[in-house]
């Protein structure tokens, strides 16, 4: 639809832009073959709010760990009813259900990776295989990966990955919650800054980073839906470039 160029040229034009400039660009380019991907917490609630503003039927991504806190399923039902959002729960293939049966309390311990590839990562991938457009909500003062994202990214297939938020920071963000009255999610203020599966996450200081109680103590600090593990379509591959606990998959 786009050319690599034209992807390239419009992308920098859009750092000019705000959020919600990009957003109206993205749904006009590519409905209704677009989705945006949310996780529900404080963070996601402004882009949220901006597309339901748009086009509250816009087709949005939730990822069902299974090993959400009942707090954040509970604030994305609310949301959802009150927004009127489509949003779509997404879940791990079913093929993996006797591994897990077997692994489901130890596996986001072991083996991060490989619950984040087997619970985000596929199901991803899958729900975006008949998509154009993925809208993601990233901003570059969130992490040193992240810093360095373009507002457009062309996936190695073709899929359009858009990052309208990029540009604001957690400032923007707190200051448009303000001024649009828009709920936190409970455990917000309670520590919890940024706010992902359980058995992941910590609540954190005041002045610590917003994602420091993601993976808290652990080298891992991203899922891997913003990272290179996106690119890789299977099990095997991951074994290779992200050392999985092998004995884990042997079972
Ligand atoms: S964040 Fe933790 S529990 Fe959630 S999928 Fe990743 S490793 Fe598993």
């Amino acid at each position: 639809m786009f050319s690599a160029s034209e992807i390239h040229r419009l992308s920098e034009e859009f750092e000019a832009k705000t959020p919600q400039e990009i957003l109206i660009w993205a749904v006009d380019a590519f409905w209704p073959q677009i989705a945006l991907s949310s996780s529900f917490q404080t963070q996601s609630v402004a882009l949220l709010h901006m597309a339901s503003q748009i086009r509250h039927d816009l087709l949005i991504f939730f990822l069902d760990t299974g090993y959400h806190f009942w707090d954040t399923l509970i604030f994305k039902e609310q949301l959802a009813s009150q927004w009127h959002l489509n949003v779509l729960d997404l879940y791990r293939d079913t093929r993996w259900d006797v591994f897990m049966r077997q692994h489901t309390r130890a596996l986001p311990v072991q083996d991060a990776n490989l619950c984040c590839f087997l619970h985000k990562v596929q199901p991803m991938q899958r729900a975006l295989k008949d998509m154009d457009a993925w809208i993601s909500g990233i901003r570059r003062d969130q992490t040193a990966v992240r810093a360095h994202a373009k507002i457009l990214e062309l996936q190695p297939n073709g899929l359009l990955k858009i990052n309208p938020m990029l540009n604001w920071t957690k400032v923007d963000v707190k200051q448009y919650a303000e001024e649009n009255h828009l709920p936190s999610h409970p455990l917000f203020d309670k520590g919890y800054r940024s706010v992902g599966c359980g058995p992941c996450t910590i609540a954190i200081g005041l002045n610590d980073e917003e994602r420091a109680g993601r993976w808290a103590g652990r080298e891992k600090i991203e899922c891997g839906l913003h990272t290179e593990m996106f690119q890789h379509r299977n099990v095997a591959e991951m074994q290779k470039d992200f050392q999985l606990d092998v004995s884990l998959m042997d079972t």
